[in-house]
């Protein structure tokens, strides 16, 4: 069985190519929300497999999603990949304090994407 991943991005334009990217593994479901509140209403009713999120979103940022997402039980354990702009780097440490599993930094190689979740996920 394929995996479900979770977009989490404002960008259309970035959902679409991590979306393209994803491709090249073997996914069953590609969900896409646009922040943070999105992603957890998509959450709260589906079981993904990875969320891969940006950083910088309206209404909620992937900061806070992160730490929602750890504080309740049925999702403390999803896998989560930031994906940052270089400018965010800084913040990275904070979002992997706050349980995020890994990140990666735009702007990315499908390679590099692919290696990331393999990484995280133990592929
Ligand atoms: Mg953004």
């Amino acid at each position: 069985m394929g995996l479900k991943v979770l977009i989490v991005d404002d960008s259309s334009t970035m959902r679409r190519i991590i979306a393209k990217t994803l491709k090249s593994l073997d996914v069953d479901e590609i969900l896409q929300a646009a922040d943070g509140v999105d992603a957890i209403m998509i959450l709260n009713d589906k079981k993904v497999d990875l969320v891969l999120s940006d950083w910088n979103m309206p209404r909620m940022n992937g900061l806070r999603m992160v730490k929602k997402l750890r504080e309740n039980p049925d999702t403390a354990s999803i896998p989560i990949i930031m994906v940052t702009t270089e400018a965010e780097r800084a913040s990275v440490v904070e979002a992997i304090k706050a349980g995020a599993n890994n990140y990666l930094a735009k702007p990315f190689t499908p390679d590099a994407l692919i290696k990331k979740i393999k990484e995280t996920l133990h592929l």
